[in-house]
């Protein structure tokens, strides 16, 4: 089936948030704006960030929020200069819902989730004109057509200019697989691989320790860990062990320097401070207190409050002598080596990075590819977690449809 779009229509591929601001600003504009998902409904890892307590954006101090972005940060200033963190709290109570600062300086929907909010954002884009085409798969191009996967068999449309907001590659289920990113390649579209972004990592726990301890979180513990350049950085914050590694907020935020790491050496190490809030010399005292008769756990436990996954972890790391060694043990409870072995599987991140490079961009659009822009995770950037992720993708969506509609004057 071939169907002929006209006057100015623009096509926007996936509808994650991405796609959706991109679809909003289209129709401010005045454009007939048409949607298209390979799944039965739009939003779905949207949804699914509103399980876990959404954070849409960050209440720092805009010069602070925009180092976030690491060696992004400078291609996406611009981006979210125009479209940035009030912006994005703004657009929330324009749509009749309030938000409120955590206090991490993270902003949520007041209900922390994420339902209420897209059903008032695709009744609105659905007032404002913009059309949904559901179980749409994007297959690429046919000469300027843009070819579609549908249940009554493929389907050509074309358009006047095209938005890609296809997703990274976590949660292939929920629709983001990565799968347009041979079909940029073709193209010419520089891509870089996706990798997992904001993910735990693989431990060679033995099964003694993991058997006792998986499941069990580290509320106050720093990670000390070397960054891009090699500086060692310290974060504390709270994390996760699982039955074959590490997760947890802690973890992700350090993620992107340990999967590079890992990549170039194989594997990397960090090391916990289990007494974050205690100086090595108060440590040092009180380990090496008299015990009299009690075991070394025992005097852990009522002299430092070192027990349950704190304790296995050292008995876990350290030899039987170094664990009998009190300069040696106080010494680890600062400073536990834990060697990583490889990031988890990107599925299970909770976002990725690499993707369309900037170099291929001319502002959000396609070099290769003139009248086609991009938006959304797709794009070769990361971000922590805390509301960093979405406003990137809004910040993305809102300057590729304003680069589509100034490429429609040119
Ligand atoms: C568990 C979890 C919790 C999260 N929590 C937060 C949070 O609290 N705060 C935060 O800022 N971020 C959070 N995120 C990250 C955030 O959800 C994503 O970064 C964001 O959804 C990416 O938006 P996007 O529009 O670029 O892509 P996506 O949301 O992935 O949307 C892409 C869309 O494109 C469609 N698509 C893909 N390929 C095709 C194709 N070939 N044809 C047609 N359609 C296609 C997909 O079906 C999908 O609807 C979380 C993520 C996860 C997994």
């Amino acid at each position: 089936m071939q169907s002929s779009l006209t006057p100015f229509r623009v096509a926007v591929i996936g509808g994650g948030p991405a796609g959706l601001m991109a679809a909003q600003t289209l129709a401010q504009g005045g454009v007939q704006v048409e949607v298209y998902d390979a799944m039965a409904s739009v939003g779905r890892k949207f949804l699914l960030a509103g399980r876990s307590g959404m954070n849409i954006t960050h209440d720092e101090a805009y010069a602070d929020f925009v180092t976030r972005y690491g060696a992004s940060a400078e291609a996406l200033r611009p981006m979210l200069d125009a479209f940035g963190p009030q912006a994005v709290r703004d657009w929330v109570h324009g749509l009749g819902l309030e938000t409120f600062v955590g206090t991490s300086g993270r902003v949520f929907p007041t209900d922390m989730k994420a339902a209420p909010l897209l059903r008032a954002w695709v009744h609105r884009l659905r007032e404002s004109g913009v059309q949904f085409h559901m179980r749409h798969r994007w297959l690429g191009w046919q000469d300027d057509a843009l070819r579609f996967k549908t249940e009554e068999g493929e389907r050509l449309v074309h358009a006047d200019a095209a938005i890609l907001a296809l997703g990274g590659a976590s949660w292939a289920r929920l629709g983001s697989d990565g799968a347009w990113m041979p079909l940029l390649a073709e193209r010419g579209v520089e891509v870089a691989p996706l990798v997992p972004a904001n993910c735990g990592f693989d431990v060679n726990w033995s099964e003694y320790f993991s058997s006792r301890h998986a499941g069990e979180p580290l509320m106050t513990v720093a990670v000390i860990a070397r960054d891009a350049q090699g500086k060692e950085m310290r974060k504390q914050g709270q994390f996760v062990v699982t039955q074959g590694g590490i997760e947890g907020s802690l973890i992700y935020a350090l993620s992107a320097a340990l999967r590079d790491q890992i990549a170039v050496e194989g594997s990397t190490t960090i090391w916990l401070d289990l007494m974050p809030d205690w100086s090595e010399q108060r440590v040092a005292d009180e380990v090496s207190r008299p015990r009299g008769a009690r075991s070394m756990s025992t005097h852990l436990q009522s002299r430092l409050g070192i027990k349950g996954v704190k304790a296995g972890l050292l008995r876990e790391c350290l030899s039987k002598e170094q664990f009998a060694n009190e300069a040696q043990l106080a010494q680890a409870i600062k400073r536990l080596p834990v060697r990583l072995e490889r990031a988890r599987p990107i599925d299970e991140a909770i976002s990725s990075a690499g993707g369309v490079k900037w170099s291929a961009l001319e502002g959000t659009m396609l070099k290769a590819a003139p009248g086609v822009f991009v938006a959304g995770e797709m794009v070769d950037w990361e971000a922590p977690t805390g509301g960093y992720l979405l406003t990137g993708c809004f910040a993305g969506g809102v300057a590729a449809a304003r680069d589509a509609l100034a490429w429609r004057g040119r």
